[in-house]
């Protein structure tokens, strides 16, 4: 088994949409083919994988770094034993001549190639990838449905308490039970009447909120708006401050009795383990929101995983950001607590297959054979120009 070329592109998953940080007017996405020797139906078998959303492109890196060193190794040296692809081994190669430290940039590039190995891997076997990774990796076990919250509530111009209402109920009609707004856009009391007007539609149940502050605030103001968001008992708290600042989150979580999430921006096992450390994360109500897609792919996950089971952490704690197809086989797979949704939003890359249901804030993994890109139209006719 070889894989014959590497076709990488930019596109745009441009949107109006803010949060506390940054307006993604401007967000693009690198997006990857790996095209293998390997023939079915007359066809190449095709690996395809993204950076998932919200972190910009990482070609440079790809181009120059990571795809020269995977296309360039001898075609035996990306096996395993059996003669089958194998990510893992393909992580090495990529990895090398790489200093420890730094993750960021190179984190997201390799992880949209080891997305595209996964893709590729479990394809040339014929089954989907949480199939492919239970049988790998598991015991050959898998959830057949995974949690999914609906993530929105973003700030746009002239937006209205009602139009907030109103996307929340579209996410209710569509199957979500938990919905999931931005604060720290806004001042305090600002952010308080949103939040109270989604209750509204909410029945008041403050459990089936999670606000997300995007890493804005400082300790003071995370106190603060913890003090105010407490007595509601949101589902979570996330990201409160930056994503590195530790010592704040340990503070935080002394004082904020509610769960809190955290580690969208934590891009290898070195920062996890930090977070795990010296953060002051709770295994018995936490989350941990490590995309796999912007931290190294799936073979940096699993490391990822192994360190929490140590430090007695449930695969259960961990719900991925992103809202990707590939992260949805790695929860049914590895059994995680759940995923991030995006409905409509950053497309074509963001969501799930075009005939995903989510009934009762859970959706169900199809048979498609690999992560089943093939099965999101608009996103798959995108990934097919690449190397058609
Ligand atoms: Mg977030």
């Amino acid at each position: 088994m070889k894989i014959i070329s590497a076709h990488e592109g930019v596109i745009p998953i441009s949107s109006s949409m803010g949060n506390a940080f940054i307006d993604f007017s401007t967000m693009d996405c690198s997006i990857l083919a790996l095209v293998s020797d390997v023939m079915v139906d007359g066809e190449p078998v095709v690996g395809y994988g993204f950076n998932s959303n919200g972190r910009y492109s990482a070609g440079e890196i790809l181009r120059r770094r990571v795809l020269p060193r995977l296309m360039g190794a001898p075609a035996n040296s990306l096996l395993d034993d059996d003669g089958l692809l194998s990510p893992s081994t393909a992580w090495d190669v990529m990895m090398r001549n790489e200093k420890p430290g730094g993750h960021g940039e190179r984190s997201v590039a390799v992880g949209v190639v080891d997305m595209a190995l996964h893709d590729l891997a479990a394809k040339i076997a014929g089954v989907p990838l949480y199939r492919w990774i239970s049988d790998k990796y598991g015991d050959g076990t898998f959830d057949d449905s995974v949690f999914v919250y609906a993530a929105g509530g973003y700030y746009a111009p002239n937006k209205t308490y009602r139009d907030l209402q109103d996307e929340m109920k579209g996410f209710l009609d569509a199957g979500y039970n938990v919905v999931k707004m931005k604060i720290g856009g806004a001042d305090l009391a600002e952010d308080l009447r949103r939040i109270e007007a989604v209750l509204e539609v909410l029945d008041g149940d403050g459990s089936r909120l999670a606000v997300d502050a995007n890493g804005r605030f400082d300790l003071d103001r995370a106190l603060e708006y913890g003090r105010a968001l407490e007595p509601y008992g949101l589902f979570w708290y996330e990201e409160v401050g930056d994503p590195l600042d530790y010592r704040l989150n340990a503070t935080l979580s002394e004082h904020y009795r509610g769960p809190i999430a955290t580690g969208e921006n934590l891009f290898s096992l070195q920062d996890a383990r930090n977070l795990i450390r010296y953060g002051g994360m709770r295994p018995d109500r936490d989350y941990i929101q490590v995309d796999p897609a912007l931290s190294y792919g799936l073979v940096e996950y699993r490391r990822i995983q192994h360190m929490l089971a140590q430090h007695g952490w449930s695969s259960r704690r961990c719900i991925p950001h992103g809202g990707h197809q590939f992260s949805l086989h790695i929860a049914a797979a590895l059994k995680l607590g759940g995923n991030e949704s995006y409905p409509d939003e950053f497309q074509p890359t963001g969501g799930f297959a075009d005939d995903a249901v989510v009934v009762n804030s859970r959706v169900k993994l199809d048979d498609r054979p690999g992560i089943g890109f093939e099965g999101k139209a608009n996103f798959h006719k995108v990934l097919r120009e690449l190397h058609a």
